[in-house]
């Protein structure tokens, strides 16, 4: 099997997007059209997410493994630890054994309700992700993902540990790391310079999010703690009662934070969808197009 690993070293840059399972038929519809959309530009993968409970977590599974069925997506899991046994842990690994699904992102998840709250691992459970790369490589012809935190992992106590950990995930067999949610370039620039330092060459993509929202993004960044920037939530805030200019402050944002990375030598983008394709490929498109006159310009 070709992993994960195996194409991010690969000389392009690679880019994947990221979809959650949908609740409602009309959630559904809109998650396939935007698949479809995303399908034709041929990504390297694309991940779903993995809820709190229990029938959102189902419905990962079914996304996940219909993507497998009737697309030509590689599809790549997130599996987290929060409420489940180790047995079952296994038991889901196992249905995506079943379904071709080979490609997970191991996380250990927050503690349901409250996501900055205290941790309790289940009693037949686990405690940290690097537990959930081993039991994952050791099932089978796995490719595993981790997560990494461009501003740390909020609950660690300092950059050593936080490293330390992550180098850990790393050497418990994951073949590449997708990055929280972040604003500032220079944050991702500085964790891969930390990782350089400490040895740790697993490529880590950056994962782009289109902040096209004030207050959503506002929310999301809470909840992950990334720090949002000022100057860029002044501009939405003006640009409230404007949706179109909104949208386009929040896309030529993350385009250019994402040319950057790229030209920084970030191995791709992870881009989130929120199951709307519209914002992703617009940054998509504005990328190639940046990257496309680049190399135009340098071989004239
Ligand atoms: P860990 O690697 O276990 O780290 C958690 C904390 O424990 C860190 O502070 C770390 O330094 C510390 N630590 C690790 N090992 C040890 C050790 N041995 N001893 C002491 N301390 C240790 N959540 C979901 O619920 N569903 C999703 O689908 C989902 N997708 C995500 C996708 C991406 C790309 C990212 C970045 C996050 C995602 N999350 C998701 C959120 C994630 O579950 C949380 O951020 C969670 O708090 C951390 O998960 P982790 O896998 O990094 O945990």
């Amino acid at each position: 099997m070709t992993t994960l690993r195996d194409l991010l070293d690969a000389s392009r840059p690679s880019f994947s997007f990221e979809f959650f399972p949908p609740k409602t038929e009309a959630g559904v519809r809109t998650l396939w059209a935007s698949i479809r959309r995303i399908e034709a530009l041929a990504p390297a993968f694309v991940s779903v997410t993995y809820g709190a409970g229990g029938s959102s977590r189902d419905r990962t599974v079914e996304v996940t493994k219909r993507i497998a069925a009737e697309t030509t997506l590689r599809p790549v899991a997130h599996l987290t630890a929060v409420g489940h046994s180790v047995a079952e842990l296994r038991h889901i690994v196992g249905q995506y054994a079943d379904a071709g699904v080979r490609d997970v992102l191991a996380l250990r998840g927050d503690p349901p309700g409250d996501p900055n709250g205290p941790w309790t691992a289940h009693p037949q459970g686990f405690t940290h992700a690097h537990e959930l790369v081993s039991l994952v490589r050791g099932l089978g012809d796995f490719s595993v993902g981790v997560a990494a935190f461009p501003e740390r992992h909020p609950r660690s106590p300092d950059w050593e540990s936080d490293i330390r950990h992550f180098v850990a995930k790393c050497r418990a067999g994951a073949d590449y790391a997708i990055t929280q949610m972040f604003f500032r370039a220079e944050d991702y620039l500085r964790l891969r310079d930390r990782l350089v330092a400490a040895g740790c060459d697993t490529p880590v993509i950056p994962e782009i999010m289109p902040a096209t929202d004030v207050r959503q993004i506002r929310r999301f960044a809470e909840l992950s703690g990334a720090a949002f920037p000022e100057d860029l939530a002044h501009r939405l805030e003006a640009a409230r009662d404007d949706p179109a200019a909104g949208h386009r402050i929040g896309v030529d944002h993350a385009t250019a934070m994402a040319d950057r990375l790229l030209a920084e030598g970030a191995p791709g983008l992870h881009y989130i969808t929120l199951n709307r394709s519209t914002a992703t490929l617009e940054i998509h498109a504005d990328i190639h197009a940046s990257r496309s006159s680049r190399a135009l310009a340098s071989h004239h």
